[in-house]
C-alpha cells in the first residue's frame, strides 16, 4: 500500500505546471496577445471563388484566397518606402501605414504593427509542421502573412511579414 507523501504531489503539480508554460508559450509564439484557434469568422465582404479569381489575378488570388506566399524579395514593396497606407488588395480595407514599415531583410514587406487592431484577424495556424500566428483582413478574410516576435529593435518587438501581393498603396496626399 502506498503511503500518501504530500511532497509528491507538489512535486506532480510543479512538473505539470511547467510543461504547461511551455505549451502555453509555444501556442503564443511570435504573438503575445489575443489568438483564435480555428477562424470560424464570417467576413463582412463575401465573393464567390469565380469573383475573386477576376478581381484578383492568378498570383494575388493563389496568396489572398488560398493562403500561398509570395516568392521572397519578388515584391516591388519590399523596398518601397513612400509615405502612405498599404490596403488590402481584396477589398481596398487600409491595414499598415508607411511609418511602421521597416526593413527586416527577410525579402517580404515587413511592418512591426497594424494600423489599428480591428484592421486584421490573428489566428493560430499549425500547417507545414510549424506553429505560426497567420494574419488575415479583418473585412474579407483575405491571407496576408504572418506575424512573429522578432522584430528586433522595433518599438513593438514584432515583425508583420506581408505579401507584397496581398497589398495596395496609397500615397499620402
Ligand atoms: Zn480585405
Amino acid at each position: 500500500m502506498m503511503q500518501f507523501k504530500p511532497w509528491a504531489i507538489t512535486a506532480i503539480i510543479a512538473i505539470v505546471g511547467v510543461q504547461w508554460a511551455c505549451v502555453s508559450h509555444e501556442a503564443g509564439a511570435g504573438y503575445s496577445g489575443d489568438t483564435t484557434r480555428k477562424d470560424t469568422m464570417t467576413y463582412k465582404i463575401q465573393k464567390t471563388e469565380e469573383e475573386w479569381k477576376q478581381l484578383l489575378g492568378d498570383e494575388s488570388y493563389r496568396v489572398l484566397r488560398l493562403k500561398g506566399t509570395e516568392r521572397p524579395f519578388t515584391s516591388e514593396f519590399e523596398t518601397h518606402w513612400e509615405a502612405g497606407t498599404y490596403v488590402c488588395k481584396g477589398c481596398g480595407q487600409e491595414l499598415f501605414t508607411s511609418d511602421t514599415k521597416f526593413d527586416a531583410g527577410c525579402g517580404w514587406p515587413s511592418f512591426y504593427q497594424a494600423m489599428d487592431k480591428t484592421k486584421v484577424k490573428e489566428i493560430l495556424d499549425n500547417s507545414h509542421g510549424m506553429q505560426r500566428v497567420e494574419v488575415v483582413c479583418s473585412a474579407c478574410g483575405g491571407h496576408l502573412g504572418h506575424v512573429f516576435n522578432d522584430g528586433y529593435g522595433q518599438p513593438t518587438g514584432l515583425r508583420y511579414c506581408i505579401n507584397g501581393v496581398s497589398l495596395g498603396f496609397r500615397k499620402k496626399p
